[in-house]
């Protein structure tokens, strides 16, 4: 068997148990096939599947792409138009600057000394972070793991049970399935990567069931998320979910993910593309179609990202 037969034998296995499988067909993704050059000028939208699940050029069946959000983000904007020029900000943008850190910390970090804090500060911080009352039940903080100087940041929601006990994200079986996702599209988790949540602690009900973070715990352990991407300056983020997609996109926590898919926002200088949580897909595996259609756009926007320059 050649390489390449191998890899697309493991990679139809990966979408069969993403429950994709068997009937995928390939037909012309741009900026889909591994490691394959964006598009110049022609890039597709986010291909649509049929009911078989074939996947087909967006051109001929998806809904338009609008711009969101995109007013400081030529690339989010060129995505949305299907025109990525040559040139934007993305590759170019200069370093930011940081502010020397304060020699002394205090036991609860201001917002401002934590946007000043490198990697080994910020994760000390967050061990020791007693900013929300879930630190009084966390076992563990889940900072975030992966690559630092990857170009692709995954936010998911806050840890479940298994994470707060072993202390790194999506390890439990909503964690088996992005993992699966991620293959699908050739990539490997911690490689190029970096997966963090809006909560570092994990919430719990009363009767110590995982639950969505509030507001108020997403807002108070926000401040790390920020100083991450400002450190990571991810070209490309995925938001895992609805409680990350309103958190960073800033809307009404009351938009339902189905409107925020399909799209390329942005945040800040990164593009950003919503999917559902994995988890959700473990309930609805019906919606799995869907998800796939999220990351074909994700990989043809990170692909348009890294041609930006040549
Ligand atoms: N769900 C999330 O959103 N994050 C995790 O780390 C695990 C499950």
């Amino acid at each position: 068997m050649t390489k390449a037969v191998e890899h697309d034998a493991r990679r139809y296995e990966l979408l069969r148990e993403m429950g994709l499988g068997p009937m995928w067909v390939h037909r012309q993704i741009s900026g889909f096939e591994p490691r394959a050059k964006a598009p110049s000028a022609e890039i597709q939208h986010a291909s649509a599947i049929t009911a078989v699940g074939e996947i087909e050029p967006a051109a001929a069946v998806a809904a338009p792409v609008v711009i969101v959000n995109s007013a400081s983000n030529s690339l989010a904007r060129e995505m949305n138009e299907g025109k990525p020029s040559a040139l934007s900000a993305w590759d170019t943008a200069p370093l930011q600057a940081v502010t020397p850190a304060p020699t002394a910390r205090s036991a609860v970090p201001t917002d401002a000394q934590i946007a000043s804090m490198e990697w080994p500060e910020l994760q000390a911080a967050v061990a020791a972070c007693v900013r929300c009352p879930l630190c009084k039940t966390r076992r563990r903080t889940v900072f975030g793991t992966g690559d630092q100087r990857g170009r692709w940041l995954l936010v998911g929601e806050g840890p479940g049970r298994s994470e707060d006990q072993q202390g790194e994200p999506f390890v439990g079986p909503a964690g088996k399935l992005l993992d699966n996702m991620l293959h699908a599209i050739d990539m490997k988790r911690g490689e190029n990567n970096y997966i963090a949540n809006i909560v570092k602690c994990r919430p719990t009900d009363s009767g110590g069931n995982d639950r969505a973070p509030t507001a108020e715990e997403a807002a108070a352990c926000r401040p790390y998320l920020d100083r991450q991407i400002a450190l990571l300056q991810p070209a490309t983020i995925l938001a895992l979910g609805k409680v990350a997609a309103v958190s960073l996109l800033g809307c009404d926590p009351k938009t339902a993910v189905a409107t925020l898919r399909g799209i390329v926002h942005s945040h800040g200088a990164a593009a950003l593309v919503v999917t559902y949580h994995p988890a959700y897909l473990l309930r609805k595996p019906q919606d799995k179609a869907k998800s796939w259609q999220d990351l074909c756009l994700l990989r043809q926007t990170a692909a348009a990202v890294s041609t930006q320059g040549d």
